[in-house]
């Protein structure tokens, strides 16, 4: 059986005997379909070795010639879109539909790091004092690391390293070590692209890799994207070392709606947040927040119509909707969470804990689930389910249910569905969280703009991609210089200068 290794220095590493190993599973049959290799602290050592020697020249390469590279990778990645679907489908399970966006997503951000020469022009004011000029450039910050989740898994590192190298840094990456293959093939794309020896390293591995990561002194920044838990952890022990760092965890993201809310479009728009990709986004819209009873009674009914042909099964087929969750041990959770909320008195008026998925019995499916009558202090709530499950909480007004948002530990998206402006333009300015959509149910922000949520969904200052991204993997520099006229000499001054 195949073993994922590593890739240092442009190369895959070889597997020995000593290395331990970890099984990747295809989702939708339940089998092992490889394994992977779990990096010891002397591998991740040798990568950061390897992103150290590979930093002095790519720091002073022309960002113009950095970004023709990342011109070069963007063609591959489009050339290459459907091998990466593939790969993404194998070891994760979503079906292509979905996974072609998320490369997409991530090609959006190649395509913004292209415009690094721009992005890292700086600011010069000329004669801020008699004779003196002063400038503020962006430098690189040496050798950064990144850390990703399962959930996106082509994705995620193409928030981080295009944009993180294009301004000069060289890069360790840690994918996830329950589906690497996407991640190890999109770095070769890169290599093919032009990218010089060591200036991206791969390696796979569990919490050993990653804590050398947040250790070693030479790793300047971690950025870093999982579950909040995980990441409160990275950042706490990020800044203990310190290193920069921005970690995005989890969420529980709400909907809104309103009495006077288009609800066919609400429901069609419902459908693709709560259920695609097996509600295994950070974006999934996993709770509906309705207004007064009688919006509350039309959500349930169309919606529990409107489930009905939703179907779930394997990548392969591209007329699913959506696939497997990643694990067993998460499917059981997934069906743990139904299981608690119905204990705790709300009603499951759509099952979707037995889906029968004919020739993948051993799959680790979970159907389309709706819940009613769901309230704050059940544990189903409080918690990020991360599956294919709609809650519904019934309240009286607005205010109500913008208050349970703002309650919420978690504040990574958020949508409302109204034809009333003033409305959401109130919603948009009060509610406590990071990415806001008004009847956009996915409010993901394209590649110039920033991610990141807000409260314990994302630790740290500056969020992911986008012009963040660019402050995020370099430091500013202020320089203030005069060049006196020949013969004029300056005098002695003790004040500060002004
Ligand atoms: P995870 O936290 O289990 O793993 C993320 C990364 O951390 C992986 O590379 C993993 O190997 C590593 N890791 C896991 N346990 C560790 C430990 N004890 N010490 C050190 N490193 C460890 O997350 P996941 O299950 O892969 O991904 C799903 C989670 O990610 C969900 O909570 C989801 O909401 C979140 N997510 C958030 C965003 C966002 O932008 N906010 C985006 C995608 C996913």
């Amino acid at each position: 059986m195949k073993t994922v290794s590593h890739l240092i220095n442009n190369r895959a590493t070889p597997v020995t005997e000593n290395d331990r190993i970890a099984p990747v599973f295809n989702p939708a049959t339940g089998q092992v379909s490889k394994n992977v290799a779990l990096a010891s602290k002397d591998t991740v050592q040798e990568a950061i070795a390897a992103a150290e020697a590979a930093y002095p020249a790519w720091r002073n390469t022309p960002p113009q010639k950095r970004a023709a590279i990342m011109f070069r990778f963007k063609e591959l990645l489009q050339q290459n879109a459907d091998r990466i679907a593939e790969v993404v489908g194998e070891e994760h399970g979503k079906i292509s539909h979905d996974a072609m966006g998320e490369l997409q997503r991530g090609i959006e951000c190649v395509e913004y790091a292209c415009y690094a020469p721009e992005l890292l022009k700086g600011e010069h004011s000329r004669n801020v004092g008699p004779g003196i000029d002063s400038w503020s450039e962006f430098q690189a910050l040496g050798v950064v690391a990144g850390i990703t989740p399962f959930n996106f898994p082509a994705m995620v590192p193409l928030w981080m390293y295009p944009m993180a190298i294009v301004c000069g840094n060289t890069f360790v990456l840690k994918p996830s070590e329950r589906n690497p293959s996407s991640a190890m093939l999109v770095a070769e794309l890169l290599y093919e692209a032009g990218l010089p020896e060591g200036v991206l390293n791969v390696v796979n591995g569990d919490k050993e890799a990653v804590d050398l990561l947040l250790t070693n002194e030479s790793i300047k920044a971690v950025s870093f994207v999982g579950s909040t838990p995980i990441a409160e952890y990275i950042y706490t022990t990020a800044n203990a070392n310190g290193k920069r760092c921005q970690a995005l965890g989890g969420a529980k993201n709400h909907s809104i709606i309103m009495p006077d809310a288009d609800m066919d479009n609400a429901v069609n728009q419902l459908l693709g947040a709560a259920f695609g990709s097996s509600g295994e986004r950070c974006m999934a819209l996993s709770v509906a927040v309705a207004v007064g009873d009688k919006a509350a009674d039309t959500l349930i009914e169309k919606m529990s119509v409107a489930m009905q042909p939703l179907k779930v099964g394997a990548y392969t087929n591209s007329d699913n909707d959506f696939g497997p969750v990643i694990t067993r041990e998460h499917q059981q959770k997934v069906v743990g969470f139904i299981d608690s909320a119905e204990n705790d008195g709300a009603k499951v008026v759509v099952d979707g804990r037995n889906p029968q998925v004919e020739g993948y019995e051993d799959g680790f499916f979970v159907g389309a689930t709706l819940i009613d009558n769901v309230t704050t202090d059940m544990e189903s709530y409080q918690q990020e389910i991360f599956g294919p499950v709609l809650q519904v909480v019934r309240v009286n007004t607005m205010e109500e249910a913008m208050q349970m948002i703002n309650d919420h530990e978690y504040g990574n998206g958020t949508c409302i569905f109204t034809r009333d402006g003033e409305a959401a333009r109130y919603f948009s300015d009060a509610i406590q969280v990071g990415m806001v959509g008004i009847n956009v149910p996915l409010p993901v922000p394209v590649a110039y703009h920033s991610f990141g949520g807000w409260k314990r969904s994302l630790f740290g200052d500056l969020h992911a991609y986008g012009p963040d991204s660019v402050r995020f993997f370099t430091k500013r520099k202020t320089i203030t210089q005069r060049w006196p006229s020949s013969g004029v000499r300056e005098g002695v001054d003790f004040a500060f200068p002004s």
